[in-house]
């Protein structure tokens, strides 16, 4: 089965690993910084924080963002459940706003009307973390705006998106908003196995976070409450956890940021060829890049039209398995997930979404796919 992710490791990325296991430090060394350095240089943006996953950062940076009980959090339904449970982890309300039926992203149409309509039931979001699905950025322009008009915080989840660009920036670099997160998790553009990192421009927030990630523990001084016991001394000022990222997968990481543009730019020759071969097929609406973006293109999603095809969603998705195409749906509406609908969300509260997860598929989409496995995917779909 040809899947439909999957990473890339090479000879220097284990050596990397591998003089990492025979160094002093394991974790809490110099290949953190290192790493941090490399994405913060690489994003132009001040402050870059390594993490354990990307579930982690996305719960610290609410936590940094003063989310709690009593506040609302807004995202998009067509996510991983990651990108709404961190508002639950901090005790605040979530609430999802509609996609846009052509990029898929958080529609900022659907936004304005739910903030209009907010702002007169006194129930606005404290923050917004507008998903940049497949690696396309959402349209963070628009949405800062409506940030500065209503007074919300933007977190982007870019966890698909790290070496895409918007309006000519990297993604990350924060220019419309405090926050961004990226994922390393195996499947997406670079990896760390597990991992995860927040880029902010904001010193405040990078303070926080440092802390959060850490225990909500100090060495520095001039935040004691105290003077200094002694050599030994830190003083816990928060309650943190250990979300921090081990030295191993800082020095993986920093190996594969080397290939993250030929990552990309291999993506981007796997697009076209998708597109060239499947562009007959009237059953299938391909994807559409967005020109104030360049997409990271983590994702190659597909749509069908089930009635062109006679044949059901679920049909088409089980044949192209037996062909040994591992399609995939990103992703089920959050909203629709059992722990959702036992918070009292309902079956038709975004209706974008669920025709889209009616009628998506995600075909394999990794830098190391060969001509072969892209001629294999699309045969099988001109089969269908
Ligand atoms: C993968 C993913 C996450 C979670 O990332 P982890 O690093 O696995 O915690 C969050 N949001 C989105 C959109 C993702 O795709």
């Amino acid at each position: 089965m040809i899947p439909y992710g999957r990473q890339d490791i090479t000879q220097s990325d284990i050596d990397a690993v591998v003089s990492v296991l025979n160094s002093d430090f394991l974790t809490q060394g110099p290949k953190v910084p290192e790493f941090e350095d490399a994405i913060k240089t690489y994003c132009g943006v001040k402050y870059a924080l390594a993490m354990n996953s990307a579930t982690s950062a996305l719960h610290v940076a609410c936590l940094a963002l003063g989310v709690g009980p009593g506040d609302i959090v807004w995202t998009s339904p067509v996510t991983f459940v990651a990108s709404s449970n961190c508002a639950l982890y901090c005790g605040a309300e979530v609430d999802f706003v509609d996609i846009d039926p052509l990029t898929y992203n958080m529609s900022v149409a659907s936004l304005e009307k739910k903030l209009i309509q907010a702002k007169k039931d006194n129930n606005l979001p404290k923050v917004v973390i507008p998903v940049h699905l497949s690696g396309q950025s959402c349209d963070m322009e628009a949405i800062s705006r409506l940030a500065k008009t209503y007074g919300f915080r933007i977190i982007e989840d870019a966890s698909h998106a790290i070496g895409g660009r918007y309006l000519d920036r990297p993604v990350g670099s924060c220019a419309f908003s405090e926050i961004t997160v990226f994922s390393f998790h195996p499947v997406k553009i670079i990896t760390t196995a597990e991992g995860g990192l927040i880029t902010t421009n904001d010193s405040d927030l990078h303070h926080k976070i440092q802390l959060l990630r850490s225990h909500g523990i100090t060495r520095d001084p001039a935040h004691m409450t105290e003077a200094s016991h002694g050599p030994w001394y830190y003083q816990q000022i928060e309650l943190g956890f250990n979300y921090r990222m081990t030295e191993l997968q800082a020095a993986l990481g920093c190996s594969q940021m080397r290939r993250l543009d030929s990552y990309v730019s291999k993506r981007h020759e796997i697009f076209n060829d998708y597109v060239s071969q499947l562009a007959g097929l009237s059953f299938l609406k391909l994807p559409y890049l967005s020109p104030t973006s360049y997409s990271a293109l983590h994702l190659f999603i597909v749509r069908l039209d089930v009635k062109a095809l006679k044949k059901s969603h679920k049909e088409a998705f089980e044949e192209l398995r037996a062909k040994g195409v591992g399609v995939n749906l990103h992703y089920i509406p959050v909203y629709l997930q059992p722990y959702y609908q036992n918070l009292g969300f309902k079956s038709g509260y975004c209706p974008e979404a669920e025709t889209y997860y009616g009628t998506a598929l995600s075909l394999p989409m990794f830098p190391t796919l060969t001509k072969k496995d892209i001629d294999q995917v699309c045969q099988a779909l001109k089969e269908l």
